[in-house]
């Protein structure tokens, strides 16, 4: 009735005005079911393993006379615990970046400091995995923006480079600074040797909960959500995020951000204009 009232109150301004109300409408729509998806979803994801440790709990109480089997199944609820805490976790920094404007408290950033803390995320799990880790080309590079969320985001890209990798891989990361007419950009590129991803997977990727392999990545403790915020904080930053994959081989996931010195001078002349 709305919609209907206010299309007639436009039309006289023209079809043009009509068709973007339209368009209005059908993105509003657009947005509602994606957040209704969204909503399925975490549901979902949260009463998997909510349902696993109830089930879980009543074992341990059967199995109160058989000490092997006690300590089995809270090892299993140990891990049930830890994707519960990992997907909460989570969904609070999605709101995070998806929320607050990354920029408010932007400022230059070390590239070296991310990846070292990128880095040390990982490392108990890279270790026990044998898995290398080298950094390379990050000295003197600066990228503009919120250090929490940059930080989230690289990090992310290098846990997933860990967790899809098979033992006694490579790991590496690879900073330069790529000059565009528009200033310059830093481009970090995280690389590793593990099962890939195929074509029609690597748009999808970055869609919140989706996953190649689910079963793979829950094993992994992982909630499909971490490249959704990666591309995000990308975005928000005016950078991107792309992959180059070869299944079986590896992949490579490239964050591209505005170098800071090139966000400074952008920013000057405005700065001193009278
Ligand atoms: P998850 O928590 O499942 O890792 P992400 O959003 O980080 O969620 O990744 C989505 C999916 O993309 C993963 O489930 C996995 O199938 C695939 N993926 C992400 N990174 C890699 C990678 N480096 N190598 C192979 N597959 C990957």
């Amino acid at each position: 009735g709305e919609a209907l009232a206010v299309s007639a109150r436009v039309a006289p301004l023209g079809s043009r005005l009509v068709l973007l109300l339209v368009e209005d409408l059908t993105e509003a729509r657009r947005i509602e079911a994606v957040r209704r998806d969204f909503v399925a979803n975490v549901s979902h994801e949260l009463k998997t393993p909510v349902g696993a440790l109830s089930l879980l709990s009543e074992a341990v109480t059967d199995a109160s006379e058989d000490p092997e089997a006690v300590t089995r199944f809270a090892g299993r609820m140990q891990i049930e615990a830890t994707r519960l805490t990992n997907l909460v976790q989570e969904l609070i920094d999605l709101s995070r970046v998806q929320n607050d404007d990354p920029l408010e408290d932007a400022e230059p950033v070390r590239v070296d400091e991310l990846v070292a803390e990128a880095i040390d995320r990982c490392r108990q799990q890279a270790g026990a995995k044998q898995i290398t880790m080298a950094a390379g080309g990050t000295a003197d590079l600066h990228v503009w923006g919120n250090r929490g969320q940059l930080a989230a985001a690289l990090g992310n890209l290098v846990e997933n480079a860990v967790n899809y990798s098979p033992a006694r891989t490579r790991v590496g990361i690879a900073g330069r600074r790529v000059p565009t007419p528009r200033g310059d950009l830093i481009e970090i590129a995280v690389t590793d040797q593990g099962i890939g991803i195929s074509e029609k997977d690597r748009d999808r990727v970055f869609e919140r909960f989706y996953r190649v392999d689910p079963a793979r990545s829950r094993a992994t403790g992982g909630t499909g959500l971490g490249l959704a915020i990666v591309k995000h904080v990308a975005a928000s930053h005016g950078g991107e995020v792309t992959v180059w994959s070869a299944e079986g081989q590896g992949s490579t996931f490239t964050l591209r951000l505005p170098e800071a010195g090139a966000v400074r001078d952008r920013a000057q002349p405005a700065d001193l204009a009278p």
